[in-house]
């Protein structure tokens, strides 16, 4: 699809039609199953400073907090007893761990448990991405945020999107499934700067599209701007799925946020996987990249069913097996 396409859909008056095209090029492409992947937010160390983000370096207000890996290993031991098949392993971008113990904690993992592995831990060098790989890791998640290079200049004052993107490149090169996207109704996002981020999704040919809406963090420096209205995001979700067909989408627990039946309208959208949160409960209150984060004290078990009954609800299976990319299944 070329960029006016994009843009034609993206803008259609009535999304009605837009969203029943999404959810049937979902059920031909990837099927009625949910895949449920377990994250657990192991970190909110962070050494960056994303204008948007509520664990941003400078804000002060948060406590931080750092999960031992015997901790990280005994959760993920719990999802793998809750029947989960797959992790998100995410955390800040610090140098909070080694990458020794990164990989002898993802041996552990694959190994005892056999669970597939997503990591969402930011911007390495090759030779760190490939151990990662090497020692179990399955998944990749880097969202590339916007394909605009004046916005990401703005809004991640200590990044450069040339490295995010050569990161991207290296991901791929050494065998990961990769994850990117972009958050959508950033302050100073247009929507043909939405169009261009579709068409880089393409591009780049990915396994996952990750993408969330904006929520306006009170602590951070875009506290006031306005947050992301969920018929963007949903309208972005119903395009990305038409236009890639293929490849794994959350419904976020920031569309949650934004909506009580968030998740559920993006399930209808084109989504195919929900994301439940396993990490400890004493430190969800601590990993909020924007607030008004549903489940904070719920138990991993409860958000488990929770979700289950979620994907029961509107007449979905929840999928028995990892959910890898179905680019490589083929
Ligand atoms: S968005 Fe990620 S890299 Fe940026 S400040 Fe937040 S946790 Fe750190």
């Amino acid at each position: 699809m070329n960029k006016d396409e994009i843009l034609q859909m993206l803008t259609v008056k009535d999304a009605t039609a837009l969203y029943a095209e999404a959810d049937r090029v979902r059920r031909e492409y990837v099927g009625d199953a949910v895949h449920l992947r377990g994250l657990i937010e192991f970190s909110n160390a962070c050494g960056r400073d994303c204008l948007y983000c509520g664990i941003r370096r400078s804000n002060r207000s948060v406590q931080r907090y750092r999960m031992s890996v015997d901790e990280i290993f005994a959760c993920a031991k719990e999802a793998k007893i809750l029947g989960f098949k797959s992790l998100v392993l995410q955390s800040g971008e610090s140098a909070q761990y080694t990458l020794d113990e990164m990989c002898s904690l993802l041996r552990r993992i694959k190994q005892e448990q056999g669970l597939a592995i997503t990591l969402s831990i930011g911007e390495k060098t090759r030779a760190e991405y490939e151990a990662l790989k090497q020692a179990g890791a399955d998944r990749y998640l880097l969202r590339f945020e916007t394909s605009s290079e004046k916005l990401f200049c703005e809004l991640k004052p200590d990044s450069l999107q040339q490295k995010r993107m050569q990161c991207l490149a290296w991901l791929r090169e050494v065998g990961f499934q990769v994850g990117s996207g972009i958050m959508v109704g950033l302050p100073g996002q247009t929507i043909s700067m939405i169009a261009d981020d579709i068409l880089l999704m393409q591009e780049l040919d990915l396994d996952m599209v990750g993408f969330g809406p904006f929520i306006a963090d009170p602590t951070t420096p875009l506290g006031d701007a306005g947050s992301a209205s969920l018929d963007l995001t949903l309208r972005t979700l119903a395009v990305i799925r038409i236009v890639m067909k293929n490849v794994h989408i959350p419904a976020t627990t920031a569309m949650g946020t934004i909506d009580p039946e968030g998740r559920q309208k993006a399930l209808k959208a084109g989504a195919n996987v929900l994301m439940p949160n396993v990490t400890p409960t004493q430190y969800r209150e601590m990993y909020q990249l924007y607030p008004g984060k549903p489940g904070l004290k719920q138990a991993p078990s409860d958000t488990f069913d929770t979700l289950v009954r979620l994907v029961q609800s509107i007449g979905r299976t929840v999928a028995d097996d990892a959910g890898h990319s179905l680019k490589i299944l083929k």
